[in-house]
C-alpha cells in the first residue's frame, strides 16, 4: 500500500518536473527573443555574433528535442521515468548554460539544476551520482572549452566547483534531515497505533467478564438502557432472558471451585456462540447469565431460549462426574412503558417459577395468559 502510494507520488512529481522544464524552456526562448530584439538598450555583457548564432540555434533545438523526448518517454512508458527526467534535466542544464552564459553573469547556476532535481526525489544515491558527475563534467567543460576559447580564469572554475560541492553537501543534509523527520513521524504513527490498540484492549477489558469472555454486568445494563430507549421511541421488540445454572453450589462443593469455573466458562461459551447476530449475552453475576433477544416475537425468543437450554443440557462435562449441567431460564417480553425495573421483576419472577417448578426449563412471563400457559410449562 505504501509502495503504491510512493510510486503514485513519484508519477505526480515526474509530471510536475516535466511541466517545470516546459515552463523554463518557454521563458528562456522568450527571454532570448527579447535579448536579441533589445540587445542595444539592455547593454548586455555581450551579444550573439553571426558565427555563434548557429550554435545558439542548435543548442535551443537540442533543448526542445531533449524536453520533447523526455515528455514522450514519460507518456509512453512507466519504466525508468526518474532516470529519463533526471537525464533530461542534466542535458538541458548544460545546454541552457551554453545558451545564456554569454549574456548572463552567474549562468553557472543553471548547472545546479540536476542537484536540485535529485533533492526533489529525496534520493541520496542520485544526488551523489549527479553531484560528482556535475563536478567532473564542469571540469571537462572548463578545461576543454572555456579555458581554451573564452580564457576564463582558473579562480572562476575553482569557485564554481566549490559551489557545486557546497550545494551537494547542503542537499545531502536536507535529504538526511528529511529522512530523520520521516523516521520520527513513522515512530510517532506507530506509537499512536500502539496507543489505539492498548485503548481498544483496555476498552474491551472494561466491557468483558474476565472468566467467561461474555459482556459484564455494567456493559449489559448500559446496552439494555439504550435498547429500552429504542423500544420506547421506535417500537423495537425486546425480550430479556435470565439464565441460572441449576444446583451450581453442588458442582462447586463436589468437584471444587476450579471445576465450577470451567463449567461456567463452557456454558458461557455455548450461550455466546449460539445466540443470533441481533442478540446480546452477558454474565449477569455468579452463575447467572442474561440474554437480550431483539427483533424476535415471543415464540421465536422462546424457541431460541429453549434451544439454548437443551444444548446446555446436552453438553458433556467429564471432569464434573459426567453429570449434565442444566439451566433454568426466565423469559420476558418488554412491554411499552414498563421500564427496566418492571422488566427485571417480571423476568426474575419467571426464573423463580422455573426453579420452583422443577428447574431445567424455560418459563415465560407473558402478557398474553394463553401464550404464557403454553410456554410456561413447556418442559421438553
Ligand atoms: P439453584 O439451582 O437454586 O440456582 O442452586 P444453586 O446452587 O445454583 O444456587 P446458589 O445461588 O445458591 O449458588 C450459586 C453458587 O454459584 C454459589 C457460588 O459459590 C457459585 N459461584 C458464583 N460465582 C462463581 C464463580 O465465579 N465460580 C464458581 N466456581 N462458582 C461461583
Ligand atoms: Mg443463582
Ligand atoms: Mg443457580
Amino acid at each position: 500500500m505504501i509502495a503504491a502510494t510512493d510510486s503514485l507520488n513519484a508519477e505526480v512529481w515526474h509530471r510536475k518536473i516535466m511541466n517545470g522544464y516546459w515552463i523554463v524552456l518557454a521563458f528562456m526562448l522568450i527571454a532570448q527573443v527579447l535579448f536579441v530584439l533589445c540587445a542595444d538598450q539592455l547593454r548586455l555583457k555581450s551579444s550573439p555574433g553571426t558565427e555563434s548564432g548557429y550554435l545558439f540555434i542548435a543548442s535551443n533545438i537540442l533543448i526542445v528535442i531533449c524536453v520533447a523526448s523526455a515528455e514522450i518517454w514519460l507518456r509512453s512508458t512507466l519504466q525508468y521515468n526518474k532516470q529519463a527526467i533526471v537525464g533530461c534535466g542534466f542535458i538541458i542544464s548544460y545546454l541552457f548554460y551554453f545558451v545564456i552564459e554569454p549574456f548572463v553573469d552567474g549562468a553557472q547556476m543553471a548547472l545546479m539544476m540536476p542537484i536540485m532535481i535529485s533533492l526533489i526525489y529525496f534520493d541520496r544515491k542520485l544526488l551523489y551520482t549527479l553531484g560528482l558527475f556535475s563536478i567532473f563534467f564542469y571540469a571537462a567543460v572548463y578545461f576543454g572549452l572555456e579555458r581554451v576559447y573564452l580564457k576564463k580564469p582558473l579562480l572562476e572554475f575553482i569557485a564554481m566547483e566549490f559551489v557545486f560541492l557546497l550545494f551537494l553537501l547542503m542537499a545531502r543534509a536536507v535529504i538526511i534531515r528529511s529522512k530523520e523527520t520521516g523516521e520520527y513521524l513513522e515512530q510517532l504513527t506507530k506509537s499512536e497505533q500502539g496507543l489505539l490498540v492498548e485503548r481498544a484492549i483496555s476498552d474491551k477489558l472494561l466491557k468483558i467478564d474476565a472468566l467467561t469472555g461474555l459482556y459484564n454486568h455494567k456493559t449489559f445494563h448500559e446496552y439494555l438502557d439504550s435498547l429500552l430507549e429504542q423500544c420506547e421511541n421506535n417500537g423495537l421488540m425486546l425480550q430479556l432472558a435470565l439464565f441460572d445454572i441449576d444446583n451450581f453450589k453442588r458442582v462447586n462443593d463436589t468437584y471444587g471451585h476450579w471445576v465450577g469455573d470451567l463449567v461456567l466458562k463452557e456454558v458461557a461459551a455455548k450461550v455466546g456462540g449460539k445466540i443470533g447476530l441481533n442478540d446480546f449475552a452477558a454474565r449477569y453475576g455468579g452463575e447467572e447469565f442474561a440474554v437480550i433477544f431483539t427483533d424476535r416475537n415471543c415464540s421465536e425468543a422462546y424457541s431460541a431460549a429453549e434451544e439454548l437450554r437443551l444444548t446446555i443440557e446436552q453438553m458433556e462435562h467429564p471432569y464434573a462426574g459426567g453429570h449434565p449441567i442444566t439451566v433454568s431460564i426466565g423469559l420476558c417480553r418488554y412491554q411499552l412503558g414498563d421500564g427496566k425495573e418492571q422488566l427485571f421483576r417480571k423476568t426474575d419472577d419467571a426464573l423463580y417459577q422455573a426453579k420452583r417448578s422443577g428447574k431445567n426449563r424455560v418459563v415465560t412471563s407473558s402478557v398474553d395468559p394463553q401464550e404464557a400457559n403454553i410456554l410456561s410449562y413447556g418442559r421438553i
